[in-house]
């Protein structure tokens, strides 16, 4: 049973919470993502290289989607060699994970029969469990892999998973941090300004003298 012990390495409870039906899928999938994010956060690997770069392939697909219906009039050739392009790319970072279906018996009312469709490992280790965690996890969960993000301080960057569309940082602490930073931005600039001023009135002042000869 290698392809159970994927689920297994992550701990039973997040395999109960999907297999007894009684939870909310949103609280499943912001659960379960959370583990996808302390994976990303974690000491970096060839798998979560693998797995940013299927993030950022599905955030690239978005992005270019999304700006698609907001133009309103439709796409342009161009637009969609573009997002055909970017699908080619997913599936090809896909292309080299294997699913096979696993069916299990089923005590509910409607069947007697579940089916699941894990990933296949011919090796395992628990990084290979992890990674193939994610990878589950982002083809079960399409349209919310927009919610995995990087905090927007650049010296944080940590992975977060956004309870709301607009959530850009991953925390509190980042958000205040970097409306601090913008506010003392703001105030040097309006120093600096108000002396590139005075010095330019200086100067002119200075050129209109001896424009005048004096
Ligand atoms: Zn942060």
């Amino acid at each position: 049973m290698r392809t159970l012990r994927t689920h297994s390495i992550i701990g039973s409870s997040v395999r109960d919470l999907f297999e007894d039906g009684k939870h909310d899928r949103k609280v499943v999938e912001a659960s379960t993502a959370r583990i996808v994010v302390a994976s990303l956060n974690s000491k970096p690997n060839e798998g979560t290289e693998r797995v940013i770069g299927l993030i950022e392939s599905c955030h690239r697909i978005s992005q270019m989607i999304e700006a698609i219906k907001a133009s309103g009039g439709g796409s342009s050739s161009g637009q969609n060699a573009q997002v055909s392009s970017a699908v080619v790319d997913l599936n090809r970072r896909l292309g080299k994970y294997k699913w096979h279906p696993h069916v299990f018996g089923s005590m509910s009312a409607e069947s007697h029969f579940r089916i699941h469709y894990p990933i296949v490992s011919v090796a395992f280790d628990q990084e290979l469990g992890i990674e193939h965690f994610a990878v589950q996890w982002i083809v079960e969960n399409l349209d919310a892999v927009h919610r995995i993000r990087r905090c927007r301080l650049q010296k944080c960057r940590k992975w977060f998973y956004a309870k709301t569309d607009h959530q850009k940082y991953c925390g509190e602490t980042c958000r205040k941090k970097d409306a601090s930073q913008g506010e003392s931005f703001k105030e040097h600039r309006r120093v600096y300004m108000k002396k590139y001023r005075k010095e330019e009135a200086a100067r002119d002042a200075r050129a209109m003298r001896l424009a005048k000869g004096k």
